[in-house]
């Protein structure tokens, strides 16, 4: 399986401002921030996309969700809302093939998306 920059990042090889961090998951703010909130989620173990999971990856993939609620929770914006997006593929936008979860929060998101 390739390496992406995220897996760099998760062994500290390149530079991020890591947030969050548990045994499975690790959260950083997206270089090119698309709300005031901006945090992309990956698993540690990296599969490339959503299509990769496979039924013993649903409780890591439970995990990642999990992560996201309790950052959002952690920093008092989880009733106000967000949004957790995942990009799969040429049509979802993807451009890093390490499974992650985008959380915009901060304004109003529109919806639906372009
Ligand atoms: P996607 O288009 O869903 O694959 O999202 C990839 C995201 O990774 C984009 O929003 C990029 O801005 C972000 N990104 C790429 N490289 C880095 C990096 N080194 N640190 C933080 N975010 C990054």
């Amino acid at each position: 399986m390739g390496d992406t920059i995220f897996g760099k990042i998760i062994r500290r090889e390149i530079p991020a401002e890591i947030v969050y961090e548990n045994d499975d998951v690790v959260g950083f703010r997206d270089l090119n921030p698309q709300a005031p909130v901006h945090v992309l989620f990956i698993p540690k173990k990296p599969l490339p996309t959503l299509n990769d999971a496979q039924p013993g990856d649903a409780e890591l993939l439970g995990k990642l969700l999990l992560a996201v609620a309790d950052y959002a929770k952690q920093e008092g914006f989880a009733e106000q809302g967000y949004r957790a997006v995942v990009n799969c593929n040429e049509h979802g936008g993807q451009t890093v093939f390490h499974l992650h979860v985008h959380l915009l929060a901060g304004r109003r998101l529109g919806w639906p998306p372009g």
